[in-house]
Formats: structure tokens, C-alpha cells, sequence
């Protein structure tokens, strides 16, 4: 494990009602009370955001969401601006995960441009990445990689990204049960931190959080925060029920 603090997010996706969101909530909330080597994060759907972030105030949990527009207001029907999500309490954005890619037409440029607003406003932007089945097999999981993180952080400099987080999900382990195993997570978060460094300095790619998303689960989240270029996972379906959840952020 490196020496960058740990970041467990947990993403619900179109999942629970406030109600819900809600319950979950209180009880991670309570679960991880005494974690205090691990940041928390979780993101709600848009409808719950407000009612947990007033839980979590004074927590441990800090609260994100799960997208967010590039303009601070205007008529784009359905959208929602950053200050919205700063308003509703929101410290964390999650960017470009491979669900909006394939299914609401997010680009690398979209992304982009959604970093630079959320940066903008003051909120934590969670850049995700990763390669789909069909390019590992044919060996263009670096160079998949390398365009992802150069387009979606292209004119940003690195006193502007100070927060980032980047979160490498592989297509082809979200939801599916199959995990990238901690060397092959390990070679790509490496690699990672190599194209921060062209792009920007040793330091900063140093700083810099790299989280590993696709299938984390209880039984496999120690083994890859044991290695240096992991600091951390982004979760979806172990991050529903607290108990779980709570369970990988306490590896
Ligand atoms: C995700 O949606 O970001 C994710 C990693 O999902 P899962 O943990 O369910 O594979």
C-alpha cells in the first residue's frame, strides 16, 4: 500500500429510493465510525443526495454523485449543474463512468469538459476509465488508457487538479464477477501514474489517488490494496448493503 490515503467509494447507481439511500446510509455511517485511515465516499442517485448528505454531516461519509453537467445554469432540461450538487452537498463528482459512456453518449471530450466544471466548483471530480473486453484481447488496453486520460484531462494543469482521483475500471469486470486480478490492476495503475508524470510532474502523479473498480468484493479488496499503485476502489453493487460495504472500507 502506498502512502496516499485510501479513498473506498461506493457507487449506487439507479439504485434505492430516499428512504433507502437513506437507511443504508445511517448504518455504513455507524459501521465505519472508527475507520479513520480511510476516506468514504458514496454516491447516491440525484433524488437522495440531499437527504444523505444531511446524515452524513459530522460523519466519516462524505457524499458525491454520480454525473453532473458542464454549465452553472441555463435551459438543458434534465441536466444538473455543479453548484446544484456543492448546494445539495456534494464533495465528490464521479466522471465518465463506463455505464454513461456506452449508454448516454459520454466522450472523451464530454468528459472533459465535465472535469473542468467540477474542478471549477470546487468538487472532487472521479475520473473513470477502462478498457472493454474486445480491446484487452487485442492489446490495446494501454493505449485505450493513455487516450482516456489524456483527452479527459486536456487543458487542465496540475495546481487546478490538485484532488483528482482517477478510477481504473475495466468494462469487462463491472458487475460481472470477474475481478482483474492485483497484478494485472497493479501493471495498469502503474502505468497510469507514468502517463501523470508525462503529462505533468513526478509529483503530482505521486499525489495522485488511483482507485481499481470491477467486482470488488470483501474476499478481494485486501489483496489489491496490498499493492503500491492501488489507493483505493470504486465499488457498485458491494457498496448496497452497509454491512459489505462496510466490510471493504474496513479491509
Ligand atoms: C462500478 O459500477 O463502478 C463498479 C465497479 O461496479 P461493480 O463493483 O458492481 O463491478
Amino acid at each position: 500500500m502506498s502512502t496516499r490515503r485510501p479513498l473506498i467509494a461506493g457507487n449506487w447507481k439507479m439504485y434505492k429510493t430516499i428512504a433507502e439511500a437513506q437507511k443504508t446510509a445511517s448504518e455504513l455511517i455507524d459501521r465505519t465510525a472508527a475507520a479513520d485511515s480511510v476516506d468514504i465516499m458514496i454516491a447516491p442517485p440525484f433524488t437522495a443526495i440531499a437527504s444523505v448528505a444531511g446524515i452524513a454531516a459530522n460523519s466519516r461519509v462524505a457524499v458525491g454523485a454520480q454525473d453532473l453537467f458542464w454549465e452553472n445554469d441555463g435551459a438543458y432540461t434534465g441536466e444538473i449543474a455543479p453548484g446544484m450538487l456543492t448546494e445539495a452537498g456534494c464533495r465528490y463528482v464521479i466522471i465518465g463512468h463506463s455505464e454513461r459512456r456506452q449508454h448516454f453518449a459520454e466522450t472523451d471530450e464530454t468528459v472533459n469538459r465535465k472535469i473542468a466544471a467540477a474542478v471549477k466548483a470546487g468538487l472532487v471530480p472521479i475520473l473513470c476509465i477502462g478498457e472493454s473486453e474486445a480491446q484487452r484481447e487485442a492489446d490495446e488496453t494501454f493505449s485505450v488508457l493513455d487516450k482516456q486520460v489524456k483527452r479527459g484531462l486536456k487543458g487542465l494543469f496540475a495546481k487546478d487538479l490538485k484532488k483528482l482521483v482517477i478510477a481504473y475500471e475495466p468494462i469487462w469486470a463491472i458487475g460481472t464477477g470477474k475481478t482483474a486480478t492485483s497484478d494485472q490492476a497493479q501493471e495498469v495503475h502503474r502505468f497510469l501514474r507514468q502517463v501523470l508524470v508525462e503529462l505533468f510532474d513526478a509529483d503530482f502523479a505521486q499525489s495522485v489517488r488511483i482507485l481499481y473498480g470491477g467486482s470488488v468484493k470483501p474476499a478481494n479488496i485486501a489483496e489489491l490494496m496490498s499493492m503500491e499503485d492501488i489507493d483505493g476502489a470504486l465499488v457498485g453493487g458491494a457498496s448496497l448493503d452497509a454491512e459489505t460495504f462496510a466490510r471493504i472500507v474496513t479491509f
